[in-house]
């Protein structure tokens, strides 16, 4: 019977070549990559696409938010729990893996090419936190670690696998060539939760302890935010991008103010804080095309009722000390 393998495929250059490297022994692999609000799955379909490689793309998202909320072992540099969200990974994949009949599962990790999730010590606690310790192969390091029990039972011959160690990308970038891969996205990249700026937010909003929606989460990619001392959180759109973003993300409750008579942002106050307003309005004001120095008409719409109120545009000094 055919051996088969799931591989968690970044799209990265490793994980193309952990593909390529178990394809070579005539294992049959399917690709499997994961979305949330945090990071899309793009990268890997493009790589995918690339080597021919079919792709399984799952949503993960109320695993991966129930996660955030406390990772066991806590963040990275950002808000960042790459321990804690390999592991979901695998769990996941794993789960997959036996629903399926499938062998092992793949990653293209390399030993001790980051600092925080790739260093002996780490892959094993996401091995085996995962629940999958014996069934995860990392085929450009696997020689250098114990082997599973694919290569045990002579499904996965070890020593057609690599030992590639450190930081360093002159042993992927041969391979590559070897392989004829010529395109791949740089190996950082790509998960907001890494982004300092897009962390700030989320810790805002994460620190709230409200009862939270996933379009929360996405509302957080769009526009500049702003938090008032009673609570109310102001977005505001920096361009057309962002305004389109977030008239597509409001809900009925939303406040959502706009220019009457200038080109100027969508502003949305989401679920509506009345007292929010008064702010709101004078910050669309700040960031349209209109005088800073007189009184503006403002669009007001809320549960369906429109109306319009008058502002000036909120000061330089305001804007700083209530953004996020
Ligand atoms: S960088 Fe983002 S997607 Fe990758 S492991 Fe860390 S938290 Fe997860």
């Amino acid at each position: 019977m055919m051996v088969k393998a799931f591989a968690l495929l970044s799209g990265g250059l490793d994980s193309i070549l952990a593909v390529k490297l178990v394809q070579k022994q005539n294992i049959e692999v399917t690709g499997l990559t994961f979305t949330t609000p945090f990071f899309g799955a793009d990268k890997a379909r493009a790589a995918a696409r690339q080597i021919d490689l079919p792709l399984i793309v799952l949503d993960i998202t109320t695993e991966h938010l129930q996660m955030l909320k406390a990772p066991r072992y806590g963040f990275g540099k950002n808000m960042n729990p790459c321990i804690d969200c390999h592991t979901l990974m695998l769990k996941i994949a794993g789960r997959k893996m036996e629903d399926t009949g499938a062998d092992f599962l793949i990653t293209g990790e390399v030993l001790g090419q980051r600092p925080m999730s790739q260093t002996k010590q780490s892959l094993h606690i996401v091995a085996k936190n995962s629940g999958y310790a014996d069934y995860i192969l990392r085929p450009l390091s696997a020689q250098l670690l114990e082997p599973i029990k694919a290569e045990r039972e002579g499904k996965v011959d070890r020593l057609q696998l690599l030992e590639i160690s450190g930081r360093g990308r002159k042993d992927q970038m041969r391979l590559a060539e070897e392989y004829g891969i010529r395109q791949y996205p740089p190996p950082a990249g790509g998960c907001l939760l890494t982004d300092p700026m897009f962390a700030r937010r989320l810790r805002d909003l994460m620190e709230r302890g409200e009862d939270r929606q996933i379009r929360d989460y996405e509302l957080l990619k769009y526009g500049r935010h702003f938090r008032m001392e009673t609570g109310e959180k102001i977005i505001v759109g920096r361009n057309s991008a962002d305004n389109d973003a977030l008239a597509r993300l409001t809900a009925e409750d939303d406040l959502v103010l706009s220019m009457a008579h200038h080109p100027g942002p969508c502003v949305v106050v989401p679920y509506g804080r009345k007292s929010a307003k008064a702010f709101a309005a004078a910050l669309c004001v700040r960031y349209s095309d209109a005088p800073n120095d007189s009184e503006e008409d403002v669009l007001c719409s809320h549960e369906g009722k429109s109306a319009t109120i008058t502002s000036k545009a909120a000061s330089k000094e305001d804007c700083e000390k209530h953004i996020i």
